[in-house]
């Protein structure tokens, strides 16, 4: 999961973009980059926070009216400095690219690359191969002034090339920027302008709230297979190049995306709260003696209050986050996971003591981060401790981008809910059914009927998913897991 800004305006972007960055940061806390174009190309990159990477000294130092941003977790990459987006490369024209989501045949294509194309792919970062592929594919056009046909057979080669989910933002030097989504659009790409000049500023985003936070207006979400092109006089052309069924992640509206966004026109708040009434009727049938509703902080709070109000409880925020530690399930090391849980919340024992709680998450994973919270619980002396994840049980791998990687290390794999539950801790554990997770969706856009729920299902949108495929993804994830240990020592 990455977050990605793109601003073709009439003023300086960077301001813009590092506010755009912000309000994503949420997506990705590894490494951040901008690179702004005024005649040249502007870079920094780094490590860690935005707000720690971009300096007075090194924003005034990108200029122009032209950038993109990119904030970074790793999923293929190690997570190191030279693999921080955007990446650029100087033929033709000069193009700067970042995208968010996964490519499956990433090794196949830098194999291609570097022996068909003779292009040095430098680091182990997927998008360098979307962004070698396109540009290999606008050169073979030979011509010097490109029209929307040329970027949009140049995307159209991409698609047929690269397999996997991904949403990508592209500028080309003096020739105009680009934007798309994979032939299944699941991963988010949203669009919008604002009127400060005689021409009209645009930008895309990866979700709808930077939009908001930068002032521009949302146009509306990129859709699956489609391409935008904006050319240099920042005339606005679109094209779908691809019928593939539209499959946005379902995950985005249970944890990733921020309340405040809209993903396929469906408000992440208004989703979450149907989702938190679809499990308060999922929980009515299993006749529990509950005292008090508790959120794991912070994205089952939306869930949490509407199951509460359902079932007429109680309803405490009584574990407590700390906020300036890192969101542990986007932490790439296990062993991380573990030790911040503990660091990460503290509970309120009053509210927990002598009740009957039920505890109210997004989702269970590993279960390492639910074992430990309902230790911390049981520790303040509840009686008993009941689960509630508004997600259905996870039970395969994410190939798109997200650090699922192992099918062994899922709780829920080859495990009933009883067994699940023994395994976390929990007197018992009630999921979401993934019926309901879709109608939760579905209910604020009618439009959308499929879904990417690969990691429920074990259904992969793109079709192409062998065991060979997974099995060399979860090796290339461990690859990652291992080098990210090795910087953190
Ligand atoms: S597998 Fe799950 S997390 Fe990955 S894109 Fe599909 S729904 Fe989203």
């Amino acid at each position: 999961m990455c977050g990605v800004v793109g601003i073709f305006g009439n003023d300086d972007v960077v301001r813009d973009i590092y506010q755009g960055l912000l309000a994503i940061q949420h997506r990705g806390q590894d490494s951040a980059g901008i690179i702004t174009y005024s005649g040249r190309f502007h870079t920094k990159k780094g490590n860690g926070l935005v707000r720690d990477i971009f300096t007075v000294e090194n924003v005034q130092r990108l200029k122009g009216n032209i950038g993109i941003g990119h904030t970074r977790y790793p999923t293929i990459g190690g997570g190191r400095g030279e693999d921080a987006q955007p990446f650029l490369v100087y033929s033709p024209f000069g193009i700067i690219m970042a995208h968010n989501g996964n490519v499956i045949n990433y090794s196949e294509l830098k194999n291609t690359l570097t022996d068909k194309y003779h292009r040095l792919v430098n680091t182990d970062n997927d998008v360098e191969v979307i962004l070698n592929i396109f540009a290999e594919e606008l050169a073979a056009q030979k011509t010097k002034s490109l029209k929307p046909q040329h970027v949009f057979k140049a995307v159209d080669e991409v698609f047929k090339k690269v397999k996997g989910g991904y949403s990508v933002v592209a500028y080309i030097a003096d020739q105009g920027m680009v934007a798309f989504r994979d032939p299944f659009g699941i991963k988010p790409l949203v669009y919008g302008k604002r009127d400060d000049g005689l021409i009209p500023s645009y930008a895309i985003a990866s979700e709808s709230v930077s939009l908001n936070i930068m002032n521009f207006s949302l146009i509306k979400d990129i859709e699956a297979g489609q391409v935008l092109f904006i050319d240099k006089n920042r005339k606005l052309h679109t094209k779908k190049l691809t019928q593939c069924a539209h499959s946005p992640c379902l995950f985005e509206w249970v944890y990733f995306a921020r309340p405040d966004s809209f993903i396929d026109n469906v408000n992440v708040y208004d989703c979450r709260v149907n989702l938190g009434r679809f499990l308060a009727d999922e929980i009515k049938k299993h006749n529990l003696r509950i005292d008090v509703v508790v959120p794991v902080p912070d994205s089952a709070r939306d869930a949490a209050i509407e199951i509460a109000r359902e079932l007429n409880l109680k309803y405490r925020e009584a574990l407590v986050k700390n906020r300036y530690i890192g969101r542990t399930f986007i932490m790439p090391a296990d062993q991380k996971r573990k030790s911040s849980v503990r660091q990460k919340l503290n509970p309120i024992t009053s509210e927990l003591k002598g009740k009957n709680v039920l505890l109210v998450d997004d989702s269970i994973v590993r279960g390492n981060t639910s074992q430990a919270i309902i230790e911390l619980v049981r520790e303040c002396g509840a009686k008993k401790v009941y689960f509630g994840a508004y997600s259905p049980p996870l039970r395969h791998p994410c190939v798109y981008g997200i650090d699922m990687q192992t099918k062994t290390e899922f709780v829920a794999r080859n495990a009933n809910l009883t067994q699940i539950a023994k395994k976390i801790g929990a007197d018992k554990v009630i999921y979401q059914s993934l019926e309901s997770l879709k109608k939760a969706v579905s209910l604020g856009n009618k439009k959308l009927k499929n879904f990417c729920a690969a990691c429920f299902d074990g259904i992969y949108p793109t079709g192409d998913v062998t065991p060979k495929i997974l099995k060399k993804i979860e090796k290339e994830r461990k690859t990652v897991q291992e080098s990210q240990l090795e910087l953190d020592l």
